[in-house]
């Protein structure tokens, strides 16, 4: 085994066994607050000693979460609760999520009539008018109270020292990860589809002072190689994620390397950087300000479409796979667009629905091989 594919199998080893992780975190005497989508300040739950853990649904049928949600919910808010109904978040200390759309602000309402008091939900407002001072204003508030919530839950205080602190090791981190992102795209013949879905997976469930470190070793071991896209079919994956075995199994098999994405739990996650000159809570508050090109927030200009086919172009990408996540409206509402501009700059473009509650895909493999025939 080289030492590259060492690191990697590492991090497929963490990937692979959230729950490992959880355990060891709490063996380690820490408590664990659960993070889920979008944009959610975990610099919080860094600052006040607890371990920020991603929980963004899972692979299964959510049965038990179908007593609270209409059929026609997307999966990632279905499988979230199912995940807290089950047993499978036992451990928690509570669980932090944003509402940047209409499911996910009703998925933080079933959260408290079903979970209710056994892993509190922290729920983190976030204006759409994030241009605007009272925009801003509104968050910093808000994030204020989160802050306290957070210091409940966490046992802990948070101070200007230990939030900048927080803050600069996430700067680390994310600055890391968008260099990663790079490099797998780079080195597919090193880190496959599967394989790199691992390292940024990993960083969900890890400490990020540990991740961090391993991530840059990983880059140094990388950036040391030539580059190899030489028979590898370059694409863009767009969407909220990617995390299907069955369809990254494919993109692998079938010769697939992503040399970018715009996947809200990868690049658009890694995408934030927080001033580390201000007041940090009023520094968390610009850094949600600054944000723009993304499905979930209010995009009045459509950058988000456009960012795609600069992606597309920056990256020498020979197309692009649109993952649309099954019942997501914001994804829905961008998709026509998206393909109508990728089609207008001659990029060829691939829509596949995904779900979290479907295990098979033989549909998508035609369509793959189709488009890689194309390609
Ligand atoms: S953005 Fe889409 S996938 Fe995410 S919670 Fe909302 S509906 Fe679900």
């Amino acid at each position: 085994m080289t030492a590259i594919e060492s690191m990697l199998a590492t991090f497929e080893d963490v990937a692979a066994n959230p729950h490992v992780q959880l355990q060891k975190h709490l063996a380690a005497g820490k408590r664990v607050i659960g993070v889920g989508p979008y944009y959610a300040p975990e610099e919080l739950v860094y600052a006040a000693g607890a371990v920020p853990f991603g929980v963004w649904g899972c692979m299964g049928t959510p049965n038990e979460a179908r007593k609270y949600f209409p059929p026609f919910y997307c999966s990632i808010c279905q499988t979230t609760l199912e995940m807290a109904l089950v047993g499978m978040l036992d451990g928690l200390s509570g669980y932090m999520t944003t509402a940047l759309c209409d499911t996910q602000r009703a998925a933080s309402q079933n959260w408290r009539a079903a979970v209710g008091n056994d892993i509190p939900l922290i729920f983190v407002s976030q204006p759409q008018n994030r241009a605007s001072d009272f925009g801003r204003a509104y968050v910093v508030e808000s994030y204020a109270q989160v802050a306290h919530e957070v210091e409940e839950c966490a046992h802990g205080i948070i101070d200007d020292e230990n939030l900048g602190a927080a803050i600069k090791l996430y700067n680390e981190w994310r600055a890391a990860m968008r260099e990663f992102v790079k490099l797998a795209g780079a080195h597919p013949a090193e880190v496959g589809v599967q394989t790199r879905l691992a390292v940024i997976k990993a960083g969900y469930f890890m400490d990020k002072a540990e991740h961090l470190p391993m991530v840059r070793e990983l880059n140094g071991a990388l950036a040391a190689l030539p580059e190899s896209t030489g028979v590898f079919k370059r694409v863009v994956l767009s969407g909220i994620f990617e995390n299907i075995p069955a369809i990254t199994e494919m993109l692998d098999e079938m010769g697939y390397a992503v040399v970018a994405d715009d996947l809200a739990k990868e690049s658009r996650a890694f995408a934030m950087n927080v001033p580390e000159d201000e007041q940090p809570l009023q520094a968390l508050a610009d850094a949600w300000c600054a944000l723009e090109g993304d499905s979930l927030l209010y995009d009045p200009e459509k950058l988000h479409v456009k960012k795609v086919v600069d992606l597309a172009r920056a990256s020498q990408a020979q197309g692009v796979i649109l993952l649309l996540a099954k019942f997501c409206d914001p994804e829905e509402f961008d998709a026509p667009l998206v393909k109508a501009a990728c089609q207008e700059a001659s990029v060829p473009f691939l829509q596949i629905e995904i779900d979290q509650s479907t295990e098979t895909y033989e549909q998508a493999r035609t369509q793959l091989e189709t488009f890689a025939d194309i390609l």
